[in-house]
């Protein structure tokens, strides 16, 4: 999203007003808290909304200059610094794509950064994506930071689920949590902001089911359709395969952990999908462009077995979150699918 799109009066996020006033209130009454934790599913503007939050506690453009105003100005030389990541008070961390945690040399080079005197704005600010993603060690290391945390100190911590964070963190932040949208309003915010035409507009915001992020990425990037469609290629094409040729995909999808979280996101989709056509609901399903494969698969798979798939698929989700091997995750997953031929 480009700084051209921010108003006045405007977080420059479509929907999650809720959310936001929350923020602002407690700006309004200078009660920031030390640390926030904003929770909701991959691709619903966590990181986003951690960013703007930032950019309103330090921006220097509101009516007086030592207060935060309620709504970052998005043309302050602050501002501008933090929405180009480039702002000294604004530190980010989160795991290295080779390394499967966020690790404690992180947290201690993050702790060394707070106990640093604050640069140029009022806040000293520490945004960590993928909390949930952080090792036991690294999270305890960062339990000091949150029990005795330097004035001034402001922490914003992102996860998908707060249950997977330990209790030890959750009684030390605020939660907030960030709620799916409408298919209207995703629709709306991409003819509208985006100038996207409609018809597309509706697809994209079907198929976003409900994460604005996500319907962001695919109107920037056509590759993300492109690749939702080999996707489902391979999905589909699961339920006739042997159980080599499920295992070989097993194998294949297990290489890459960070696209798998998604992969399993898309099956989700399509399994709920199956499940409302099996039971007569075509109408309420996510992927509209792909009615006729669901209707005909749903009818070979029935609604017993496409629930029992659902069931499935959170289940792998959940084992992967706890680090469980992904390729063992898949090959379970792999033997519930039903077969139809
Ligand atoms: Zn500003």
């Amino acid at each position: 999203m480009s700084g051209a799109l921010l108003q006045t009066q405007d977080w420059g996020i479509v929907g999650h007003e809720h959310t936001i006033d929350l923020l602002r209130r407690a700006l309004v009454a200078q009660r920031v808290r030390h640390a926030y934790l904003f929770t909701g599913l991959e691709h619903i503007g966590k990181t986003l909304l951690a960013q703007r939050f930032a950019q309103t506690l330090l921006c220097t453009g509101g009516p007086d200059p030592n207060l935060a105003p309620q709504n970052p100005c998005g043309v302050c030389l602050s501002c501008r610094k933090v929405l180009h990541g480039n702002h000294p008070d604004v530190h980010t961390i989160a795991r290295a794509p080779d390394k499967q945690f966020i690790l404690i040399e992180q947290v201690r080079a993050l702790q060394s950064d707070s106990a640093r005197k604050r640069l140029e704005g009022r806040y000293n600010i520490f945004i960590i994506q993928g909390m949930h993603e952080m090792n036991v060690q690294a999270a305890n290391c960062l339990l000091k930071t949150l029990e005795e945390p330097e004035p001034n100190v402001v922490l914003l911590l992102t996860a998908p689920d707060p249950g997977l964070l330990l209790p030890t963190i959750l009684s030390r932040v605020q939660q907030v949590s960030m709620h799916l949208l409408t298919t209207t309003q995703i629709q709306s915010a991409l003819e509208q902001r985006w100038e996207v035409e409609t018809q597309e507009a509706a697809l994209i915001a079907a198929l976003a089911a409900g994460r604005m992020g996500w319907a962001v990425q695919a109107t920037e990037d056509d590759n993300l359709l492109v690749e939702r469609g080999e996707q489902l290629e391979t999905l589909t094409g699961l339920l006739a395969a042997s159980t080599v040729q499920r295992f070989e995909v097993a194998q294949r999808l297990s290489g890459d952990a960070d696209k798998l979280r998604g992969i399993l996101e898309l099956w989700l989709l399509w399994w709920r999908d199956m499940v409302l056509a099996a039971n007569n609901s075509l109408d309420l399903i996510v992927n509209v462009d792909m009615r006729d494969p669901i209707a005909k698969q749903a009818t070979q798979v029935g609604p017993v077995e496409a629930e029992r798939v659902v069931r499935a698929i959170l289940r792998t989700m959940e084992a992967l979150e706890q680090n469980v091997n992904a390729r063992v995750a898949l090959e379970v997953l792999m033997l519930d699918l039903p077969t139809v031929r």
